[in-house]
């Protein structure tokens, strides 16, 4: 049998570093909430390939669907011969989206390419250039949405001329003193300095920010975004790629502060690893690009749609998202014993349903990130059998996506092992 090392060598001399991968365990097979490396070892999965596996691995529904639709037909483009799947799955997540406006659907195959297409329409119903985007916000590594994207290493440095009149402000994060009102007020500045809010076309706005290290969004500043678009006619875009599905204890993230925004995207626990994605809108603001303008060759797979659907019923007759909260609480309570007994090197636990986070600091020190120790504990975790991922802006943070469906056995099993762990380190 072939071994992790072995499979390493030959990927790193024929795969290029920039998609490089944090440690050597190749996959032979994954069931729910467990994965299997090539040589026989078991792994708990707190990453769900980076909150896609909503559903888990391999949920015995998703590959039925995905399979009978394989023998029915894998291929004809949207844009050629329509079929049922993607109408159907187009009213459900026009069904499910936040908000009580009549809503339409555009699908394409990437978060980032949802992104884009958020972008595109909102200039062309509003016909002006501005795009404003968030420090410490993630929305994809293709030209404009790395453009959009706050964090610089390792999604921006290299890569450079960037698209232009696109902005960034502070989001606000409560540990780190960023308040509400000083984002605000940097809005305020840059409309004055920058650019004029009557040239802005969309401000985009992850709910829980992801890459950026898990902080969630205020309700009262989500809330002040609406009404400066509303007052300004800008669209407001809900990135909910790595929030939707039921991830963070709402079906959507926005829910949790009542607000609708004009666009949203809709990636990653979508269809439970089939690459499909979508943008969600105000069907007036849908609608204004001219026929033929959006999607592409693969936008709306057939068999991606299909998994989409077999992963829309499961969350219901599993009642996942009711599940994101508990699993979110459980993790929550447990991590918080470990902030308590090394005060020094957390400086918070939080939690927005099952997007969970733990962020590391030296000293007791708010603005002293801990990358070491972070990196340490990853790779640890990885020979103690657990997946975990890191986030932030300083690779700081560790952030837990087990998937929804993950038993109460198998989570306890994890939190236990992470905790050993932490307290070896
Ligand atoms: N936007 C957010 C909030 C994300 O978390 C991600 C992926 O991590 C993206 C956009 C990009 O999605 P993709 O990697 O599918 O292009």
């Amino acid at each position: 049998t072939t071994s992790n090392q072995e499979l390493q060598n030959r990927k790193t001399k024929v795969i290029a570093r920039g998609q490089g991968n944090m440690y050597p365990v190749y996959v032979e097979r994954a069931e729910n909430s467990e994965i299997w490396d090539v040589e026989g070892n078991r792994y708990i999965d707190f990453g769900a390939g980076i909150a896609v596996c909503n559903t888990g691995h391999s949920h015995p529904k998703v590959v039925a669907a995905a399979k009978a639709q394989l023998d029915k037909f894998s291929h004809t483009c949207v844009m050629v011969n329509p079929y049922e799947v993607a109408v159907e799955l187009a009213e459900k997540l026009i069904d499910i989206a936040p908000g009580d406006s009549e809503k339409k659907a555009i699908f394409v195959s990437t978060g980032a390419e949802a992104v884009e297409n958020c972008v595109k329409i909102a200039r062309a119903h509003t016909g002006r250039r501005g795009v404003i985007a968030f420090n410490g916000g993630f929305h994809g590594r293709t030209n404009l949405t790395m453009a959009l994207t706050g964090k610089i290493t390792p999604y921006k440095n290299l890569f450079g001329p960037f698209p232009g009149d696109i902005f960034h402000a502070p989001f606000p994060i409560e540990c780190h003193d960023i308040t509400v009102k000083q984002s605000l007020k940097a809005l305020e500045n840059l409309f004055k300095v920058d650019i004029a809010p009557s040239d802005v076309a969309a401000i985009i706005v992850e709910p829980v920010q992801g890459e950026g290290g898990f902080y969630a969004a205020p309700t009262e500043f989500l809330q002040a975004l609406r009404q400066l678009c509303d007052q300004h006619g800008i669209m407001l875009i809900a990135d909910e790629i790595q929030t939707g599905f039921g991830r963070t204890g709402k079906m959507f993230a926005f829910e949790h502060s009542g607000v609708e925004a004009d666009l949203m995207t809709m990636a990653k626990g979508i269809a439970g690893g089939f690459p499909i994605a979508a943008v969600v809108g105000k069907s007036e603001v849908m609608d204004a690009p001219l026929p033929g303008g959006l999607g592409g060759t693969y936008g709306g797979s057939p068999v991606a749609c299909a998994a989409a659907l077999a992963v829309l019923d499961i969350i219901e007759e599993e009642s996942l998202v009711e599940r994101s909260a508990h699993i979110g609480e459980q993790f929550n309570h447990r991590l918080s014993q470990l902030k308590t007994a090394f005060p020094e090197l957390v400086l918070e636990v939080r939690n927005q349903g099952s997007m969970i986070a733990m962020e590391l600091i030296q000293n007791g020190d708010a603005e002293q990130p801990n990358t070491e120790l972070t990196q340490a504990i990853i790779a640890h975790a990885a020979k103690n059998g657990l997946v975990l991922l890191a986030c932030g802006f300083y690779g700081n943070v560790i952030r837990f996506l087990p998937p929804l469906t993950i038993t109460d056995e198998v989570l306890t099993e994890g939190l236990d092992a992470f905790e050993n762990m932490f307290k070896e380190l």
